[in-house]
C-alpha cells in the first residue's frame, strides 16, 4: 500500500461513538437550519408533525420525511427558476449546475461561496488525500465546460489546494492524448465509459500511456470504476492506479475510494448515510443490498436531509486497512435502484453484466443489454462488439461461447449474444445508456 495521507485525520479516524455523535449533532443544525429558510422543507415538516426539536437521538432521524428528486423538480416547477427549497437567496449564489436529467427535467443546483470555496473544498480534499495525489501532481480534466458538475469542483478544489490543473475541454480524444503527455499529467479523471474510450484511442495512436508519467485516474459519473473487470481494463490501460469518486449534483461530493482499494469511503462527517431495503425502507443489515439514503451535514445553500439516492449499495463498517472510520460501500454504487431489474426471477445488476463483459478480451468495451418484455418468452439479448478487426470470426465465435457460459453461471440465465460490427455501439462522453427494456 502506498503512504497513507489524511485531510482530517482526527475526523477520518474518530472512534464510532464519538463519529455518531458529531453526526447527531450536524444533522440538528442542519435540520433547524433547513426548518428555519426553506418554506419546502417547513411544509414538510409541519405536515409530518415534525420539528427540529424532536431529534434527540440518530434512531429519531428515521421519523423525518424523505426528500426525493421529484420534489424538487416539483418546486422548480412552481417556483421558478430556484423552487423553494433553497436556503439562501439566490443573489448568494456564486455557481450554479443542474442534473443531467436523465430520468427527466433537470434539477437546477445553486451553491453559495461557503459551500463551494470551504465544503466542495473539503469534500475534495478528503477525496485528493484518499487517492493520495499530492501537490506536486498535474491534473489533466479531459471535460468541457457546461452546466453539468462534473470535474468542476475537483478542478477548482485541487486548484485551491495548489495542484497545477492541465484543461482538457474543447479537444478531439487524439488531441487530449497528445496534450495528456506533452503536458506530463500524472493524473486524470472522466467517466469510466470516457476512460476506457481515451485509452483505447492512445492505443490506437501507438502511445503507451503505461509508459507515460499517469499514475491515478479518477472515475466518476457511472458505477464502473468499482466493477472489478472495468477498474482492471482502466489500470492496464493506463498503467495507474483506478480510483472511485462518488457525488451527485444535488446531494454533492460523498464517496472516495482509497489506496487501500476495499470500497468506497463515504466522508461520515459531512453526510448522514443509510442503507434500506426499497420495498419496505426498514434498514439493512451490514452486507445485505440496499437504497442509499443520503443526509447533507454541512451544505448551507441547499442542504438534502434523508435524500433519496435511488443507488442500491451494500454496506461495510469494518475498519479499513488504511486507519479511516469512514464506512465502506463495497463495490462502490452497484446501480440504479431503477436499472436493476428482475429476468426469469433473478434480481439482475447491469453492473454484474458488465464486469463478465469486461473480462473477455475479444470484446470491446461497449455493450448493450435488451431485456424483453416479461412473459414474451424472448430470451435477454447482449449485443457485443469485437474490441478490433484483427480479431478473427472463429476467435469471436469461441469468446461468445465462453461468456455465454460463464453468464449461466453467473446470473443464472442463458442470453442470446448478438455480434455487432467493430465501432457500431453508441459511445457515451457523459452518462452511458446501455440498457433498453422492450416495453
Ligand atoms: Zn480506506
Amino acid at each position: 500500500m502506498e503512504v497513507l495521507s489524511y485531510w482530517q485525520k482526527e475526523t477520518e479516524t474518530l472512534p464510532l461513538g464519538d463519529l455518531r455523535a458529531l453526526q447527531l449533532k450536524r444533522f440538528q443544525e442542519r435540520m433547524v437550519h433547513v426548518y428555519e429558510h426553506s418554506p419546502m422543507y417547513r411544509r414538510k415538516y409541519d405536515e409530518a408533525g415534525i420539528t427540529p426539536g424532536d431529534i434527540r437521538t440518530l434512531e429519531d432521524i428515521r421519523k423525518v420525511p424523505f426528500t426525493v428528486k421529484e420534489e424538487l423538480r416539483e418546486s422548480q416547477a412552481r417556483f421558478p427558476p430556484w423552487g423553494d427549497f433553497m436556503c439562501v437567496p439566490p443573489e448568494e449564489g456564486v455557481r450554479v449546475f443542474q442534473t443531467t436529467g436523465t430520468t427527466g427535467i433537470p434539477v437546477k443546483v445553486l451553491l453559495n461561496k461557503k459551500d463551494w470555496t470551504v465544503h466542495f473544498y473539503d469534500q475534495f480534499m478528503h477525496f485528493m488525500h484518499g487517492y493520495g495525489i499530492k501537490t506536486t501532481d498535474i491534473l489533466f480534466v479531459p471535460f468541457g465546460y457546461g452546466l453539468y458538475i462534473a470535474w468542476w469542483g475537483f478542478q477548482a478544489a485541487l486548484e485551491q489546494a495548489g495542484v497545477m490543473i492541465v484543461p482538457g475541454g474543447a479537444q478531439s480524444s487524439r488531441d487530449r492524448v497528445k496534450n495528456m503527455l506533452d503536458w506530463d499529467a500524472t493524473v486524470v479523471c472522466g467517466t469510466p465509459t470516457y476512460l476506457l474510450y481515451l485509452g483505447e484511442t492512445a492505443r490506437k495512436m501507438g502511445v503507451s500511456l503505461p509508459e507515460s508519467k499517469i499514475r491515478i485516474v479518477v472515475a466518476a459519473g457511472e458505477p464502473g470504476a468499482n466493477v472489478p473487470a472495468t477498474k482492471a481494463a482502466i489500470e492496464e490501460l493506463y498503467g495507474a492506479r483506478c480510483y472511485d469518486d462518488i457525488g451527485s449534483s444535488e446531494i454533492s461530493n460523498f464517496g472516495f475510494e482509497c489506496v487501500a482499494q476495499q470500497g468506497t469511503h463515504v466522508i461520515e462527517s459531512m453526510f448522514y448515510a443509510e442503507c434500506l431495503d426499497p420495498d419496505t425502507l426498514e434498514p439493512v443489515g451490514p452486507g445485505e443490498v440496499g437504497e442509499l439514503v443520503l443526509s447533507n451535514l454541512c451544505t448551507e445553500s441547499m442542504p438534502l436531509l434523508r435524500y433519496r439516492m435511488k443507488d442500491l449499495v451494500r454496506f461495510n463498517r469494518d475498519r479499513c486497512d488504511c486507519g479511516r472510520t469512514f464506512l465502506r460501500l463495497e463495490g462502490g454504487i452497484l446501480g440504479r435502484s431503477d436499472d436493476m431489474f428482475q429476468f426469469a426471477g433473478v434480481n439482475i445488476f447491469p453492473s454484474g453484466i458488465e464486469n463478465l463483459i469486461r473480462q473477455v478480451k475479444e470484446f470491446s468495451s461497449e455493450y448493450q443489454i435488451v431485456v424483453p418484455r416479461q412473459g414474451s418468452g424472448k430470451r435477454m439479448k447482449i449485443r457485443v462488439e469485437p474490441a478490433s478487426d484483427r480479431v478473427s470470426g472463429p476467435e469471436m465465435e469461441r469468446a461468445v461461447s465462453r461468456f455465454i457460459e460463464a453468464f449461466k453461471y453467473r446470473i443464472t440465465v442463458t442470453p442470446d449474444v448478438e455480434v455487432a460490427e467493430v465501432g457500431e455501439l453508441p459511445r457515451f462522453e457523459l452518462k452511458a445508456k446501455r440498457l433498453i427494456r422492450e416495453t
